[in-house]
C-alpha cells in the first residue's frame, strides 16, 4: 500500500495534472461510467466537528475509494487547518487498500480545477475581465487556476471582509495582471467571468448587476442553505453542474429549483460539454452558470494522479499492509 503524506502533495501535482484528472472524471460521469455514492455528513457531538465521507467509482480509470474528513472548528488554535481530509484508494479488482493520500491540498486543487474547466468550456473566448467574489482560503486557488486557464487582462474583486482582498491582489500581481477592489455593481458590469467562492447563506450578486454573455462559476455553495447569487440570476442562466443531484440539493441551484424558477431537468452536466454531447454556450449573449458543488470523484481523481506522480518521483512510501 502506498502512502502519500499531506506534506508531499505540494510540488507533486501541477495545476495541469489536476485539470486533466478532473476533466476526465467529469467526462466519465456524463458517460455514466463513473458515479458518486451517497454522501455521509454528520455532526459527531464532539469538538464541534462535522465528519463524513464522499465515495465513488470510475469504471474507466478503475479509481475506487473515498475521501473522509470534515470540519473541526477549533483546529486553528492547534495550528491545524479546520478542514481535514484523507483519501483512501482501493484496488477495484481485489478490494485491497491501494493507497492513503493526504486530502487537504488536494481538495483545494480539485475545486480550483473545476471552475477553470467551466471557464474553458463555457466562457466566451474573448473574455477579458475576471471578477472574484470571496477572498478566503479557497479563493486564492480559484484565482490561480482561472489565470492559468484563460488570458484575463484584469481582475476585479469584492469581499464582505474587504481587508482580505489583498491576498488576491498579490496573486494577480505575481501573474502581472492588474487587480482592483470594486463594489458589486462595478464587478457585475465589468466582469466577463465571475467566480463566487464564499461561505454565504444569502444572495450576494443580483441578476440586474451582471451583463449578457457573463459566465459564472458558483463554487461556494456546497451545503443545504448556502447561497451566493439571487435565484432569479440562476433561472436567467443556462445552468451546468458537476453533478445534477448535488446541484439541486446542496448547490447554488437548490434555491431556484425549490422556488420553481428552474427545472432540475434543465441542468446540464458539464461532462456532457466536455464529451461534445452538449454544445455548451450557444450564443455570445447567453449567461452561463456552472454550479460546482464538489463531488467525491474529483477527490479520487486527483488523489490517483498524486499516487502516480509520487511513484514516478520515487517519494511514495510503500508499506506492507
Ligand atoms: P474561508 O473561510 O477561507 O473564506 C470564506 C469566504 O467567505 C471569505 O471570503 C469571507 O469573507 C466570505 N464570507 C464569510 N461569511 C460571509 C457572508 N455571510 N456573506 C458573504 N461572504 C462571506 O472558506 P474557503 O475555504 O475559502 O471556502 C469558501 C466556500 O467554498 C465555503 O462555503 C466552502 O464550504 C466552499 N467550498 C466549496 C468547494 C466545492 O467543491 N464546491 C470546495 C471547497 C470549499
Amino acid at each position: 500500500m502506498i502512502i502519500v503524506p499531506e506534506r508531499s502533495i505540494a510540488g507533486l501535482l501541477s495545476a495541469a495534472d489536476c485539470f486533466a484528472a478532473v476533466e476526465q472524471v467529469f467526462a466519465s460521469m456524463a458517460r455514466k461510467s463513473a458515479y458518486n455514492f451517497p454522501v455521509i455528513r454528520e455532526a459527531i457531538g464532539h469538538a464541534g466537528a462535522l465528519y463524513g465521507f464522499k465515495s465513488g467509482f470510475d469504471r474507466e480509470s478503475l479509481t475506487l475509494g473515498l475521501k473522509s474528513g470534515g470540519f473541526w472548528p477549533s483546529n486553528m488554535t492547534k495550528g491545524l487547518t479546520n478542514h481535514q481530509s484523507t483519501v483512501l484508494l482501493f484496488d477495484a479488482d481485489t478490494g485491497q487498500c491501494r493507497a492513503v493520500i493526504g486530502g487537504n491540498l488536494l481538495t483545494a486543487l480539485r475545486t480550483a480545477a473545476a471552475s477553470a474547466i467551466s471557464i474553458k468550456y463555457l466562457a466566451r473566448d474573448d473574455a477579458k475581465v475576471l471578477g472574484m467574489i470571496g477572498a478566503g482560503h479557497q479563493a486564492a486557488f480559484q484565482l490561480r487556476a482561472a489565470l492559468d486557464q484563460h488570458p484575463f487582462e484584469r481582475v476585479v474583486g469584492w469581499n464582505l471582509h474587504a481587508e482580505m482582498l489583498g491576498s488576491l491582489g498579490e496573486i494577480a500581481a505575481e501573474r502581472g495582471v492588474p487587480f482592483e477592489a470594486v463594489d458589486l455593481d462595478r464587478l457585475g458590469a465589468e466582469a466577463d467571468v465571475i467566480i463566487t467562492i464564499t461561505s454565504s447563506f444569502a444572495p450576494i450578486l443580483k441578476a440586474a448587476q451582471i451583463k449578457p454573455g457573463t459566465h459564472l462559476a458558483c463554487m461556494g455553495s456546497d451545503t443545504k442553505g448556502k447561497q451566493e447569487v439571487e435565484a432569479k440570476l440562476v433561472s436567467a442562466a443556462t445552468v451546468f453542474a458537476d453533478e445534477v443531484a448535488q446541484s439541486v440539493t446542496i448547490g447554488e441551484a437548490q434555491h431556484a429549483v425549490a422556488q420553481g424558477l428552474l427545472a432540475e431537468v434543465a441542468i446540464i452536466e458539464i461532462g456532457a460539454v466536455i464529451n461534445g454531447t452538449h454544445p455548451g454556450r450557444s450564443s455570445a449573449e447567453q449567461i452561463t452558470l456552472f454550479d460546482g458543488t464538489g463531488v467525491g470523484l474529483q477527490d479520487l481523481a486527483v488523489a490517483s494522479a498524486a499516487v502516480e506522480r509520487a511513484v514516478e518521483a520515487g517519494i511514495a512510501f510503500d508499506v506492507d499492509f
